[in-house]
């Protein structure tokens, strides 16, 4: 009896110590460099060790390898969710919500790369808040721009108050990834546009750290810009989901701002941020998809900042099992309403005329002399904060609106955009013969070009076009894309070579802007003469531009040009976009 009493507790201790060795292995497992040192943020060799680990313990969370990036390496692609709900089928089949979590698009920010690792292992190591995966699925990037990530040092973020090492904002091409979505200049974006357009989520955070203006707030927001997206959307972000947001985070002591964008001091007032398509937010507008960018304060404690940016992905996960429901449903109905749409805004001004009020909390700006070059120079005093009411510039009017047509042609040439174009889900039609068609065609008329290089392009902006109808011979192997889609957003907002981040502007018709034959002046002076005695039309024109322009009345070679370019010699492909618009059925 006493012998096998003590067996029992011989049996009990063993149990309870291989338990206690699993939870020490377990906490062992998953604790990160930040857990013991608050300015510290992870390696990417320890970021992945740890979701592979996570991925090792918990049948909540499944990682995977994805596409690759410029730096040679697969992202990893993190899925948290319950009964095995790790598709996207799954999860629209059982009716969840999908927050999509993006860290390290700028890995001197780190902020959210920490933030997210806490999120996760939260759910592995606390039983309770899994409880929430009944209705909500959480897909996390850990780190977008691996190959900023590998290039550590600290110093790139010469205004940042810590971590002590961290990543380089551009990736292995030197590309700010966060201007890229469109362009797809590194494997990143290809992979990311893939990425999103597979999980379709409904709210996507993207994490960063803010420069700029110093003030008390360690957490400013972005939001996608309420004007951009459909005004369903816009309703539901703006009087539901972004109260929600900034109450619940002051509740918990990180009380918010608006991404404090100004200019010159916040004292005079802030403006909402326009995220065109080029930004994470923006390219997520494209598809219907909400963004908040939680930017921290840069001069704030990182300790601070982690736990700021943490509560943030709480609090917004926490508002989606409430209303995630909701949320999906408007998501359904504004695909289906965008199908139908038949007009769209292809950029925005702001309208400096209509300002909100805005409680804000800042400190006092102030001047003394510079130790550098003995001038003036601005400080901000913290020992004087003040509060006041100031103008928030939020809203956006749509500048240029075009209707849409029933179809764009896309030549197969254009191999990058047809590639493009399957990514983000669009529909497009393989021309199965040579196809002769009446459409209508843009000739670019005017454009300003940057002088310097932006990104990787001389990319080109106040795009303005002509419209004209022809008759065109299309080949077997062209594309024809028909806009009775939900992804028209996309479609329009990248074909229209007017709109702020068309391919267009972003240099991928570079090749029509110069004009490949010429003429030589003695051998085409007596040919238009010729022209001129057969086309008294052109006669007329040359004549009155003579009287117009007095510079042209005293250039020989200019008059030249003018009769070459209204004559049939003139090659019909300079400066025509390639991208027909087929207006009827
Ligand atoms: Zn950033």
């Amino acid at each position: 009896m006493a012998f096998r009493y003590l067996f029992t507790i011989l049996g009990c201790l063993l149990l309870h110590n291989l338990y206690s060795q699993n939870k020490v292995n377990q906490d062992k497992a998953l604790s990160i460099p930040f857990d013991i040192d608050k300015n510290k943020t992870a390696t990417y060799e320890e970021i992945r060790t740890f979701y592979t680990e996570l991925d090792n313990l918990s049948p909540l969370v499944d990682v995977n390898d994805f596409g690759t990036t410029d730096s040679g390496q697969p992202l990893q692609v993190v899925v948290i969710a319950n009964d095995n709900h790790f598709s996207p089928e799954d999860n629209r089949k059982a009716g969840k919500t999908l927050l999509f979590i993006n860290n390290g698009i700028h890995p001197g920010e780190p902020d959210g790369i920490d933030a997210a690792m806490l999120f996760a292992r939260e759910f592995v190591k606390n039983p309770k808040s899994s409880a929430i995966l009944k209705s909500i699925s959480i897909v996390i990037i850990p780190v977008y721009n691996i190959d900023g990530c590998i290039n550590r040092s600290s110093t790139s973020r010469a205004n940042q108050n810590g971590p002590e090492a961290y990543g380089f904002r551009a990736n292995a091409k030197n590309l700010d990834l966060n201007r890229d979505f469109i362009k797809c200049d590194s494997k990143n974006a290809i992979s990311f546009n893939q990425i999103f357009n597979y999980w379709q989520p409904d709210v996507m955070i993207d994490t960063h750290t803010s420069n700029g203006a110093d003030y008390p707030y360690t957490m400013t927001l972005i939001a996608t810009q309420k004007d951009k997206l459909h005004p369903l959307l816009s309703e539901f972000m703006t009087q539901n989901m972004l109260p929600y947001l900034y109450k619940d985070m002051d509740k918990k002591g990180w009380e918010m701002t608006p991404y404090v964008f100004s200019r010159g001091l916040p004292d005079l007032g802030i403006y909402g941020f326009m995220d065109t398509p080029r930004y994470s937010s923006g390219y997520a507008a494209l598809h219907h998809t909400i963004s908040f960018m939680p930017e921290t304060h840069m001069l704030k404690p990182y300790k601070d900042r982690v736990e700021s940016t943490l509560e943030f992905l709480k609090s917004t996960t926490e508002y989606l099992f409430m209303h995630g429901t909701q949320l999906a449903q408007i998501r359904k109905e504004v695909r289906h309403l965008v199908k139908n749409q038949q007009t769209f805004p292809l950029n925005y001004t702001i309208n400096t005329q209509k300002a909100d009020s805005l409680l804000f909390k800042g400190y006092t700006a102030s001047y003394k002399k510079s130790e550098v070059s003995g001038l003036e120079r601005l400080y901000y005093d913290r020992n004087k904060p003040w509060q006041k009411v100031i103008p928030y510039f939020n809203h956006y009017l749509p500048e240029t609106v075009i209707k849409k047509p029933f179809a764009y042609i896309v030549p197969q040439a254009y191999d990058k955009i047809i590639e493009l174009m399957k990514i983000n889900g669009v529909n497009m039609h393989k021309l199965t013969q040579d196809t002769t068609l009446d459409v209508e065609m843009y000739l670019i008329e005017k454009f300003d070009t940057a002088k310097n290089p932006y990104e990787g392009h001389y990319n080109h902006s106040q795009t303005e076009v002509s419209t004209f109808s022809t008759r065109k011979k299309y080949y077997k192997g062209d594309y024809l894309i028909y806009t009775h889609q939900e992804s028209n957003r996309y479609i329009v907002e990248t074909l229209e070579p007017q709109a702020t981040d068309s391919w267009f502007n972003w240099n991928f018709f570079d090749g029509i802007l110069a004009q490949k034959e010429y003429f030589s002046d003695y051998v085409f002076e007596d040919l238009a003469a010729d022209i001129l005695n057969k086309n008294p039309e052109i006669r007329t024109k040359l004549e009155n531009k003579k009287l117009s322009d007095e510079k042209f009345a005293s250039d020989g070679r200019a008059q030249l040009d003018f009769v070459y370019k209204n004559s049939p010699y003139y090659e019909p492909t300079h400066n025509l976009y390639p991208v027909a618009r087929l207006i009827n059925p």
